[in-house]
């Protein structure tokens, strides 16, 4: 079994949104002039991440793990019939849509895939820069949709002003939307099923209206206030670096990691890793592998019973299953 780490490539989309930060400021090589996200860790058929080091480099994620073994994923990794999550950068120029992501259930009854929990985290946020989560008080299905055809659903929406740093954690039912001049990092099931409910009543590429999908967002949506977003725990100090966890559900855990100096990390048998570095650089190192990483990169760890450390001044956001 091969269980070194390597780097990915993204994938890449152009949603009419999208900006040119992660080409500026994470230098993300991609042809496209608007990168809205970027697929960091990413097995999904509507955009795969592409393996970057080692004897794989070149290969899509879900033929590395083919020619590895489901063995790399862990006994939890594997455990779920496809790969279990999905991690993006999102750079928000413009205002995303205002949507609600089904779960499980919904989703395997009528879209043939998971549901979708996810959670963000604010890497960098314009001054005033705000998103949605949840409603702010309690609606009804007929004034959801009333207000969805005038233009007024936004007046109904919890809206919040975001920092570097915040986690919002969004569970399956709750209307949300990402605000133009936000910059996150989103980890998230492996889905990509999305109920628009209202898009600004804006023009997509070919001028007609995104299509909106009201009928099943409202059989999904919780239209009663949520619980708070930020599902973030208390800061732990290790040697070398300080540990958050920031999200954790049943499909992936997520921490925080602020690294100065050198800090010493386990993997283990039951699940792979991904580590993502949202800033700084630094240098991994497991076995005779050594990477060096700088922000933006996205590194996929093979489930195994060895430590690995990272050594330099950077963030990361490690998730496993
Ligand atoms: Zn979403």
């Amino acid at each position: 079994m091969n269980t070194q780490p390597v780097l990915l490539k993204p994938a890449f989309k152009d949603y009419l949104w999208g900006g040119t930060r992660l080409r500026t400021e994470y230098g993300k090589e991609c042809s496209l002039d608007r990168i809205a996200e970027s697929w960091e860790l990413s097995a999904h058929k509507d955009g795969q991440s592409v393996i970057a080091s080692g004897p794989h480099t070149g290969k899509l994620f879900s033929e590395y793990i083919d020619a590895c073994g489901r063995e790399i994923l862990g006994s939890r990794g594997k455990a779920f019939d496809s790969f279990p999550i999905l991690i993006k950068f999102i750079d928000a120029k413009g205002n995303l849509s205002v949507q609600v992501h089904p779960d499980d259930s919904y989703a395997l009854s009528h879209e043939g895939e998971y549901g979708k929990t996810e959670v963000w985290y604010v890497l960098a946020a314009d001054e005033g820069a705000s998103l949605y989560y949840g409603t702010c008080c309690e609606v009804t299905a007929e004034e959801f949709r009333r207000r969805i055809s005038e233009n007024t659903v936004t007046e109904v929406l919890n809206r919040i002003e975001a920092k570097p740093g915040d986690v919002f954690f969004i569970q399956p039912g709750t209307i949300h939307a990402i605000g133009a001049g936000l910059l996150i990092c989103e980890i998230q099931q492996n889905s990509n099923t999305t109920y628009r409910v209202y898009d600004y009543d804006r023009r997509g590429a070919d001028g007609k209206p995104r299509e909106l999908h009201i009928d099943k967002a409202l059989d999904v949506a919780k239209l009663t206030p949520s619980p708070s977003a930020d599902s973030s725990g208390s800061v732990t100090v290790h040697e070398g670096y300080t540990s958050r966890l920031i999200a954790k559900c049943k499909y992936f855990t997520t921490e925080r990691l602020d690294i100065d100096g050198c800090a010493k990390l386990n993997a283990d048998v039951q699940t792979f890793r991904s580590a993502i570095v949202t800033d700084g650089s630094a240098v991994l190192t497991m076995g005779d592998t050594e990477l060096s990483l700088n922000a933006g990169d996205s590194v996929f760890i093979p489930a195994q019973d060895k430590g690995f450390k990272i050594c330099g001044t950077c963030g990361i956001l490690l998730s496993y299953v």
